[in-house]
């Protein structure tokens, strides 16, 4: 058979996240006592209202199709929810709700982009947004943020790199993977050259509530009409109510996209499941207080993790802020040999953790910064400690 396959469809990567925390998942249930510092997914159960609602969703007969964008409750929900978290009105045609995250993000870049516009992406940056404006048959144009600004980029990085073709920007904040928050003079800066050049801001806000210390989380739509009129504001439940596999995420947008999202999403899956929107409106608008707690718990760790590491040679990190990730800087490792064999990269390294030391990072090349590694502390206290206690030996066993 000599049919040819879809060159754009061959030109993306699976993601590697979701293939190592697969792999994590498989090797367990194999009885290994591997620790899996690789998903960025809480290890906490979905709150009981949460369930509760979906199965009273169930047993109600709330099991069919509702509209392709979302029930208007859910939509009230987030339009409240947006108001009093961050301080942005937006009215129920103006928001999207999706199968998660992804497929919010997905929905944005079919209803923006035309063949070839460009869409700006600040490095470090969550491995799928590339592949995702790939898909939509944008052009990714990846601006690197450096280690003198905490990994941030700037305003004028961003600004030398717009051309005539740039659409949009992604901005993620909290960031994943280096836990960095983006502050709201630096989000000021950034608005106004969205506004000069007239691009769209892609703002990915799935970490709003992960937020430790002193920062606040401020959106970018909330710093005046112009860039609110630009702003595609997206989050989710999956991060902050431990809801990953239900697979809800919105978007607050101008009304226009807001429709054009719609109708593509009334082709592509109908509706976001009606029960796991149920169970949405719940976490939206009964008792806050587990997140409260996670949030609490996330915290404890992420001091541990990085006195931990901060303590370990040869590696370095910056604390990190928001989200859950530990974003390390591995690159004196490398050259260094392990069994007779040289640590030549962060792939070789997360290899040699996975099989000889029961570990599992995420090595970021995936993320644009090869030299580093990603961990993540969604996983239990003592879990973290024996990680760290394996990684430690892998360092010490170098030679
Ligand atoms: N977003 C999470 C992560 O970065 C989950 C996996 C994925 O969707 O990439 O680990």
């Amino acid at each position: 058979m000599s049919l040819s396959l879809s060159k754009k469809a061959q030109s993306v990567k699976p993601s590697s996240t979701l293939s190592i925390t697969a792999k994590v998942k498989e090797l367990k249930a194999n009885g290994v006592d591997v620790v899996g510092f690789g998903a960025g997914e809480p290890d906490f159960n979905t709150p009981d209202n949460i369930c509760d609602a979906a199965i009273t969703a169930i047993k109600s007969g709330f099991t069919k199709y509702t509209p392709a964008s979302g029930t208007n409750e859910l939509k009230a929900a987030v339009c409240r929810k947006f108001q009093e978290f961050n301080g942005l009105h937006y009215e129920p045609n103006q928001i999207v709700i999706s199968n998660g995250g992804k497929h919010s993000l997905t929905n944005i870049f079919d209803a923006i982009l035309n063949p070839g516009d460009e869409v700006i992406i600040p490095g470090p940056y969550w491995l799928s947004y590339p592949e995702m404006v790939k898909l939509s048959d944008g052009v990714p144009v990846i601006v690197y943020g450096t280690k003198e600004n905490e990994y941030k980029v700037t305003a004028e990085q961003i600004e030398k790199a717009v051309t005539a073709k740039t659409k949009a920007l992604v901005l993620n904040t909290p960031n994943n993977p280096t836990g960095m928050i983006y502050t709201k003079q630096e989000l000021q800066k950034i608005a106004d050259i969205a506004i000069r050049h007239d691009f769209y801001v892609v703002s990915d806000e799935m970490y709003e509530y992960l937020i430790y210390g002193e920062e606040k989380h401020v959106s970018i739509a909330s710093l005046g009409e112009e860039i609110y009129n630009r702003t595609l504001t997206c989050s989710g439940l999956s991060k902050s109510y431990a809801m990953t596999g239900w697979r809800i995420g919105y978007v607050g947008a101008p009304a226009t996209i807001a429709k054009l999202m719609g109708a593509i999403q009334s082709h592509a899956t109908s509706n976001p499941n009606s029960i796991a929107q149920k169970a949405a409106y719940e976490a939206l608008t009964g008792q806050q207080d587990t997140v409260v707690t996670m949030r609490e718990e996330f915290n404890r760790r992420r001091i541990y993790m990085y006195e931990r590491l901060s303590g370990m040679p040869h590696v370095q990190l910056f604390e990190p802020k928001g989200a859950f990730y530990a974003f390390v800087d591995v690159s004196e490792l490398f050259g260094m040999t392990y069994k007779g064999q040289k640590i030549e990269n962060g792939q070789n390294l997360a290899q040699v953790l996975l099989s000889d030391y029961h570990v599992a990072v995420i090595p970021c090349d995936d993320f644009g910064y090869p030299d580093h590694i990603r961990l993540s502390y969604a996983i239990s206290q003592e879990q973290i400690a024996k990680g760290l206690d394996r990684i430690e030996n892998f360092i010490k066993d170098l030679k």
